[in-house]
């Protein structure tokens, strides 16, 4: 018999793409969203597919799947700055709730877990680049705080199940990822300046464009997750691509491969953005054998397609209002 995986936030941009990576590695999948970001569009195409399931819940309720489950990998938040700004309880409530009723899932079905964490944990870091002994810089009362301190609330609960009840956990700390899916309009550079392009709107860059990122190829991503996932760590890990560019740079090359002839215009830097991330991925490297192959070029070029060939009504959504419980 295949195993069974549920992934929450399944119809979300990194949950769509795991269900896929899981549906053609056997398993049989489980998808669990409550759609508030996520969309039945990243996951239609598995519908048909006796192996795929899709239950519409809210994970920061109690979680019921019957039968067996062998793995759960919890990716259901909102993460983007204008989610934070949006919707900031479901952020607070699913990284800790959410979080409470996936362990207690797992520990019922005696499943392994692995959560989505992130670099965010980290803050607006002192140390670069990262590693996973660093503790962080976070402001918890600031507008990223109901992000970062939710997730760094989850790694500590997820440590809690491990070391207390002795669950099988995974953490991954996730920097910035981009591929096909992304929401348009969701307030993340990527989509903010290639949405921006294909309306022949300038590109807003935030403060002085000196803040720097280092963005990860999604099935690089998910390659390390699949690795973490069937690896016997319980640390977190790190993954991402190290391969840094300022975010002014990032724009320039933005305005180069969609070839709009619109420039850069610059804006207030919002609050306690960041000034410099890049992932040290020594760990993965020696515990996963696991490094980035996409480089930016090539990965962009796959995201600018995929964007352009959305209806183009699309461009002038805006990622809210959407109904939810709140
Ligand atoms: N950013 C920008 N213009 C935009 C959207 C974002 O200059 O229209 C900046 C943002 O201030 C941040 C960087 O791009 O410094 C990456 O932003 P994103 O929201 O993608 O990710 P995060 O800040 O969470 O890493």
């Amino acid at each position: 018999m295949s195993k069974r995986v549920l992934i929450t936030g399944g119809a979300g941009f990194l949950g769509s793409h795991l269900c896929d990576r899981f549906i053609n590695e056997g398993f049989h999948v489980i998808a669990m969203d409550n759609l508030i970001t996520g969309d039945l569009k990243n996951i239609e195409h598995m519908f048909k597919l006796e192996q795929f399931e899709f239950y519409h819940h809210d994970v920061s309720k109690f979680i019921h799947v019957p039968g067996e489950l062998d793995y759960i990998l919890h990716f259901a938040s909102p993460a983007s700055p204008i989610d934070y700004l949006k919707i900031p309880i479901q952020t607070l409530k699913v990284g800790s709730l959410g979080t409470h009723n996936c362990l207690g899932l797992a520990m019922a079905k005696n499943a392994r877990i692995l959560v989505a964490s992130t670099s965010e944990v980290y803050g607006d870091p002192l140390v670069h680049p990262q590693t996973e002994d660093y503790w962080g810089n976070v402001n918890p009362i600031g507008p990223r705080g109901v992000y970062d301190e939710a997730k760094r609330f989850q790694e500590a609960m997820t440590m809690g199940y491990h070391t207390y009840h002795g669950l099988e956990t995974r953490i991954v700390r996730i920097f910035n990822t981009y591929g096909p899916r992304m929401r348009l309009n969701d307030g993340r550079a990527l989509p903010a300046f290639i949405g921006q392009a294909l309306r022949g709107e300038d590109l807003t860059v935030f403060g002085d464009g000196s803040q720097t990122r280092s963005f990860c190829y999604v099935d690089d991503l998910v390659e390390g997750i699949y690795r973490l996932l069937m690896s016997d760590y319980v640390n977190p890990v790190n993954i991402g691509n190290p391969d840094e560019i300022s975010i002014k740079d990032f724009a320039e090359e933005i305005i180069e491969l969609t070839g709009t002839d619109q420039k850069v215009t610059y804006q207030p830097l919002p609050r306690d953005d960041p000034k410099q991330r890049q992932p040290d991925i020594t760990r993965a490297k020696e515990i996963l054998d696991w490094e980035p192959t996409v480089s930016r070029a090539d990965g962009l070029k796959v995201t600018f397609e995929y964007f352009k060939n959305l209806p183009e009504e699309d461009l002038y959504k805006y990622a809210y209002p959407r109904s939810f419980d709140k």
